[in-house]
This record gives C-alpha cells, sequence and structure tokens, in this order.
C-alpha cells in the first residue's frame, strides 16, 4: 500500500492524498509581454519526466494542506515531502545520478 508522508501529519495512506502536478512553476514576471506561444507554454505544457519529479498535493482526507513531494514516477516512490516556502530538499546520493541524466535527456 502508498504511504506518503504529509510534512503536517505524518505517514498516512496514499488515497488520502491527490496530486496537482508539476511544482515550482514561476509566473511570467510580464505576462502581457510574451508571445501566444509562450504563454501557452506556461499554462499548458508541462514536464512528463520518467524518473524524479517535483510536485504539488494536497492532503484531501487530513489537514487539507498543499505540500510538494519528490517522487520518483516509475517506482512510485516518494523520496522527500517539504511545505510550500521551505526549501527544496537536496536529493539523497543513491538519486543524484539519475537526476543528473534526466537533465541532460531534457536538453
Ligand atoms: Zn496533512
Amino acid at each position: 500500500m502508498l504511504q506518503i508522508t504529509c510534512p503536517w501529519c505524518g505517514t498516512r495512506e496514499g488515497v488520502e492524498f491527490h496530486c496537482h502536478g508539476e511544482a515550482h512553476i514561476a509566473r511570467p514576471e510580464k505576462p502581457a509581454e510574451l508571445s501566444d506561444a509562450e504563454w501557452g507554454d506556461y499554462v499548458f505544457f508541462r514536464k512528463n519526466p520518467k524518473g524524479i519529479h517535483y510536485e504539488r498535493w494536497t492532503h484531501d482526507a487530513g489537514c487539507r494542506r498543499w505540500f510538494n513531494a519528490i517522487r520518483h514516477t516509475v517506482t512510485d516512490e516518494f523520496i522527500a515531502t517539504y511545505k510550500p516556502g521551505d526549501p527544496i530538499p537536496d536529493l539523497p546520493e543513491a538519486y543524484r545520478d539519475a537526476a543528473a541524466s534526466q537533465s541532460k535527456e531534457a536538453k
């Protein structure tokens, strides 16, 4: 059974949570200056990596608060969860090589 650790409540069953997609998407500073294609990219396009992904989640059946998670999309392992506004945690040593190869593939 999938277990997820809410930063406020602790570890709970995965059915209590809901994923809301990619985290850390910055709103453009001057949206009026973007082209239609750039605005479309901001609004509609998200990363869909095979591997490490930074995501926004809510604890719907618990505290109902938002938090961020680092999840491996192949193994469904939650590497870390953290509160919005907290610094992004460093990846554990075991995941650093995978993250480095992912960023090379994205380029
Ligand atoms: Zn919670």
